[in-house]
């Protein structure tokens, strides 16, 4: 039985490794659970397993936790990152699924490595910001969750020495077939109705712009290794094929599958073992018309940020990272309109002097200076 930790098991990966763990009768023992502010799903998932220890993102939360149920005293290790951590440490788990949002990520996958635990990664912000320290050794106990990711790890599967290039494909987000200049009036409702994948709120926002797409660049480039020159993204509607390898032959191998994260959420609950997936796949008679069209980089300027952050390279895409957590946030709050998002990014990269990364404090300090900045320029922030 694999003991497994659940960092971020209220949100949308969250509660679908639960659910995929439910299915599965005997296999995992959830040892631990990490939620930000959602107490009222947290304390369902803590009666279902009974014997999970637990922390939470904020003091107010585990307080609020913590008055309606004095019992749970005995099993909570605390709020914040030290928290995590000394969940992370007490329960030793086989594997952590760090389906964290945010910078919240980072510091629970570096004390995974500490423990040696494997890492089913979704947390892509760790491998955005602090990928120069995911050194190879590092990279080995991460289990690609990200769609896209989780493809090309298949197709690269005994193929590594001969793939020269891998391609990740993007539906184009609910405003694919609208000209950018059309959006700045778009409602938050708009943006988070993504027309493939049913995600949680930061990661749909950041696909309407595709800056989620650029950060799954950064990640492929720190997961797989490949030079930012041999990474391409190609437009694909239908999410079914998710990834796509060039070969020195001169073939191609595409991985196509459902738009179902629980494919690849399942495959890093089982890794290195394949089991069969118990639910609807796809039929060949419904895959119907595939289509593939070049990225007009030209219409997404949030994609090109995140592309000139990664060229850049040391703290330059953690600051891209806060810069877009702070602008997503706002968005959310009605505070500023959706195509501001790009703009505060933008304002940040160019404020921001690079400097490298030689160890986590220096992702955290560019993180922080890059909030920092946007709360003193930008008043609308306020305080949430
Ligand atoms: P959600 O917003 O749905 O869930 C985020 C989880 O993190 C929630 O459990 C939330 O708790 C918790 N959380 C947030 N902040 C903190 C904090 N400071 N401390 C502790 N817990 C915190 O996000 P998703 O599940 O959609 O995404 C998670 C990660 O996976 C992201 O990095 C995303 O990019 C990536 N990903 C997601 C995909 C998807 O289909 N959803 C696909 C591929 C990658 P609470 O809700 O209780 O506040």
């Amino acid at each position: 039985m694999k003991r497994v930790v659940i960092l971020g098991s209220t949100g949308s990966i969250g509660r679908s490794a639960i659910e995929i763990i439910d299915q599965t009768g005997d296999d995992f023992e959830v040892s631990g659970l990490v939620a930000g502010k959602n107490i009222d799903e947290l304390e369902k998932q803590l009666v279902m397993y009974p014997r999970s220890k637990f922390a939470v993102g904020y003091d107010d939360a585990l307080n609020r936790l913590l008055a309606r149920d004095g019992t749970l005293g005995k099993r909570a290790f605390g709020s914040g990152s030290s928290g995590i951590e000394n969940l992370l440490r007490e329960t030793q788990p086989d594997l952590v699924i760090n389906a964290l949002v945010g910078i919240s990520g980072l510091l629970p996958t570096f004390t995974a490595f500490d423990l040696g635990c494997s890492v089913a990664i979704a947390n892509k912000e760790t491998l955005v910001t602090a990928g120069e320290l995911i050194t190879p050794q590092r990279a080995e106990h991460l289990i690609p969750v990200d769609s896209e990711h989780f493809s090309i790890s298949r197709c690269l599967d005994g193929y590594r020495d001969e793939a020269t290039e891998i391609v990740l494909t993007a539906s184009g987000g609910p405003f694919y077939r609208r000209k950018y200049h059309e959006l700045a009036d778009v409602s938050v409702e708009d943006v988070l109705d993504h027309p493939t994948w049913k995600m949680g709120k930061k990661v749909s926002v950041d696909s309407a712009h595709l800056l989620n797409k650029g950060l799954e660049v950064i990640e492929a480039h720190w997961l797989f290794r490949f030079p930012y020159r041999s990474i391409k993204v190609l437009i694909h509607p239908q999410s079914i094929i998710h990834s796509i390898v060039r070969l020195r032959d001169g073939s191609f191998m595409a991985h196509l599958g459902p738009a179902d994260m629980r494919l690849p959420i399942m495959s890093a609950l089982y890794h290195p073992d394949i089991k069969e997936f118990p639910w609807r796949s796809l039929d060949f008679d419904e895959l119907g018309t595939l289509e593939l069209h070049p990225l007009d980089e030209a219409r997404y300027p949030a994609f090109r940020a995140a592309l000139a952050a990664a060229e850049t390279g040391g703290t330059a895409p953690a600051v891209l990272n806060a810069a877009d957590e702070v602008a997503v946030g706002a968005f959310l709050e009605g505070k500023i309109g959706f195509l501001t998002i790009v703009d505060w990014i933008e304002e940040a990269l160019s404020a921001h002097r690079a400097r490298k990364v030689l160890g986590v404090e220096d992702v955290l300090e560019a993180d922080r200076w890059a909030r920092d900045l946007l709360m003193r320029r930008h008043s609308e922030i306020g305080h949430t």
